[in-house]
């Protein structure tokens, strides 16, 4: 009979689309089939109500579907009753990967309902919610291609499955505790809790370490045993009561993507100490409901399972962290992928991704070229990795810093993972203009062209594409990226104009004695930087002599050293024992009730530092006013630059940008007179590099 042929892309794949036309089909009365192919969904539908059942099919999709585009045509249509088909998964593939979305309230309801089959079960899901991403080894999403495949459904498991009006019709991750997963012991790691022990618990992408919030001798041991003096610690609350929080941050913290908010807080305690911030997040995986309801907990630690500098282990957690840890909870179900939790903070009224991982990624970014066979290779910290697909970049998760094999295989693994699973064939490696990254190794390990991209240039295309913008002043604020003129950058000003990039302003470059020695020591750089306005700190000799002798000095322009510079000279970090701790730590300090700055000459930082050593003010408000002078002269030169150059819009980018003041302040006074772009979808720091060098191949080299 004659009907209509309906396709659907996106993320439509294991997220209940299926069941929902179904039983959508019922209602309408419609015959014909519904079936995923590489593509997405494809529905034949025919019956009198068909424009209907369209209708309300393209209106209300299932909460966790990402729809790009609905298609209908004729077609003739099987007058059969309505059918769910096979999978097909022949042709080239280009369905979306799933996120990881948090317990849904129906199957939290199950979780406690004492009369439930799936009472206190810790792996309860259903088509609205639980793994994907992690789970699944490629597509099309079916339980064979997920690591739920050693688990046959058992009999009352497949009922359901069967069963078109259950809610776990065809739920490719349904189980229950005579089938599914199982945890070893988990009245045993809530006693362990409970009494001060740090216990492991494999999760959803990776293991954690937990302790008692409340209890701060167990929080003062996992710090001692991770050997992670200052490095803050992310908390699990049990709910919002007791949180300060507005409605975004609320939506954010209960959304089904669940990352770690930053919040502003007074007190942060040991739990990140100096800090006014507090990363939390609510509890996304049944077991952790379970914890918090069976131990009675208001508060819970819950950091990353890692070896220092490794990323999150995915396996083995008693070899792995056996030695840190006074009980292992293990469960049976491989993590296909590692995703750690995301890191977001509302600024300026808006989220901003600080680490896009886990119910985010790898949800792709639309672009307006054909990116396909690209593959942006990241940069050297918060590495994640970007693969083009037709008009869409996949980012994926975070990856970590690339600092040890560990990390660099992670890369390796993720990379291969997304290839297979998106249908991708890689064509051009894209990576950063930095000989020695792991990443630039990575680009040159492919086999395949090699386009080289210079990082911060590659930071504004992220924000310029990802706000569909072509022509704009990008303010990038970096910590450090190799320039084109062999120096390091990182305080830029570059125009773009029809694919033309200049570089406008930037910082004066400061000498660095020894390198990177200055980045764990900054009052050497502080040191190095005041010695040409002819004042000398105290134990700063080693330092004066390589100047004097004009050995091994590298010489930056990056505004994160600037302020890592600055908060030496302040007394509130000498020694740096994690990337962007000094930079945490003074905008910590600022007085927040300061709000002018030092007129000195734009763009020298000799003359800021001199300004904040010669300023008799306490430190905190030395710190308000060394952001409020940064902030005056990057809109000063933005403004300047635009009506030079007619251009209209500036984007913000790099990993300053994580810095509210610094966001906040320039977004207030730009936003009136110039349209001011910032990321939404990407992170400003190096986690949106990949992203970025993709867009950049579309641009001339820098002028
Ligand atoms: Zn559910
Ligand atoms: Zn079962
Ligand atoms: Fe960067």
């Amino acid at each position: 009979m004659t009907g209509k042929r309906v396709r659907i892309t996106g993320t439509v794949q294991g997220v209940g689309f299926r069941p929902f036309v179904y039983n959508l089909a019922q209602q309408f009365q419609i015959k014909g089939t519904v079936r995923n192919d590489a593509n997405g969904v494809d529905i034949c539908a025919a019956g009198p109500e068909t424009v209907e059942f369209i209708e309300a099919l393209h209106a209300s999709p299932p909460p966790l579907a990402i729809v790009t585009s609905f298609t209908v045509e004729d077609a003739e249509v099987a007058g059969t009753p309505f059918t769910i088909l096979e999978s097909d998964g022949r042709g080239q593939k280009r369905a979306d990967i799933g996120i990881d979305a948090a317990v849904c309230e129906d199957c939290l309801r199950e979780l406690f309902d004492p009369q439930d089959r799936r009472y206190l079960y810790p792996f309860i899901n259903c088509t609205h919610c639980g793994p994907r991403y992690t789970i699944i080894r490629g597509l099309p999403y079916d339980r064979a291609s997920t690591s739920m495949a050693p688990f046959p459904l058992c009999p009352q498991c497949r009922v359901e499955y069967e069963t078109p009006s259950d809610r776990r019709f065809h739920a490719q991750g349904n189980c229950c505790a005579d089938c599914g997963p199982r945890y070893n012991d988990l009245p045993r790691a809530v006693r362990t809790l409970q009494e001060g022990g740090i216990v492991v618990i494999k999760g959803i992408g990776g293991y954690h370490l937990a302790c008692n919030a409340a209890d701060g001798h167990a929080v003062q041991r996992l710090r001692e045993r991770k050997h992670r003096d200052e490095k803050p610690f992310a908390l699990m609350v049990s709910g919002l009561a007791g949180l300060t929080v507005n409605d975004t941050e609320a939506r954010l913290l209960q959304g089904v993507e669940r990352p770690i908010l930053l919040l502003d807080t007074d007190r942060p305690g040991p739990v990140a100490p100096g800090l006014c911030t507090l990363g939390v997040m609510l509890p996304y995986a049944p077991v952790h409901h379970l914890l918090f309801r069976l131990g009675g907990f208001e508060r819970l630690v819950m950091t990353s399972g890692n070896r220092m500098s490794e990323p999150m282990a995915v396996t083995d957690g008693t070899r792995v962290l056996g030695n840190i840890a006074d009980f292992v909870l293990e469960h049976d179900r491989e993590i296909v992928t590692r995703n750690d939790d995301s890191v977001v903070r509302v600024m300026a009224g808006a989220p901003v991704f600080l680490r896009r991982a886990r119910g985010f990624a790898p949800a792709p970014v639309p672009v307006d070229f054909d990116a396909d066979g690209l593959v942006g290779c990241g940069a050297m910290l918060k590495n994640a990795l970007a693969i083009g697909r037709g008009q869409q970049v996949v980012l994926s998760q975070h990856i970590g810093d690339l600092s040890n094999e560990e990390t660099y295989e992670s890369l390796a693994r993720t990379a291969e993972h997304l290839f297979h699973t998106l249908g991708v064939t890689p064509r051009t490696a894209v990576c950063d203009l930095h000989p020695d990254y792991l990443s630039t190794r990575f680009a040159e390990s492919l086999g395949l062209p090699v386009i080289r991209i210079q990082h911060h240039l590659a930071h504004a295309c992220a924000c310029l594409a990802e706000n569909s913008v072509k022509d704009a002043i990008a303010v990038v604020y970096d910590g450090a990226g190799h320039g084109t003129d062999g120096h390091t950058w990182g305080g830029e000003i570059f125009a773009l104009r029809k694919g033309q990039p200049s570089r406008e302003r930037h910082l004066a470059y400061m000498p660095m004695p020894g390198g990177d020695a200055c980045v764990e020591h900054p009052l050497r750089l502080a040191a190095a930087v005041l010695y040409s306005k002819g004042i000398t700190l105290k134990d700063m000799d080693p330092v004066y002599s390589m100047l004097e002798a004009n050995v091994n000095i590298h010489y930056t322009s990056g505004m994160g050293r600037l302020f890592d510079a600055a908060a030496a000279l302040l007394g509130l970090c000498t020694h740096q024992t994690f990337e962007g701790q000094a930079p945490m730590l003074l905008e910590s300090a600022a007085n927040a009730g300061t709000f002018d700055g030092y007129d000195i000459p734009p763009f020298e930082p000799a003359a800021l530092l001199e300004a904040l050593y010669r300023d008799p003010s306490s430190a905190p408000v030395r710190a308000a006013r060394f952001q409020n002078t940064l902030v005056q002269e990057a809109a000063d030169a933005v403004l300047e630059i635009a009506a030079r150059l007619n251009l209209g819009a500036v984007a913000l980018t790099g990993g300053c940008f994580q810095n509210k003041r610094l966001l906040e302040g320039l977004i207030q006074k730009l936003q009136d007179r110039i349209l001011v772009l910032r990321h939404r979808r990407v992170p400003a720091n190096d986690g949106g590099i990949a992203f970025g060098q993709i867009v950049a191949t579309q641009i001339k080299e820098m002028s």
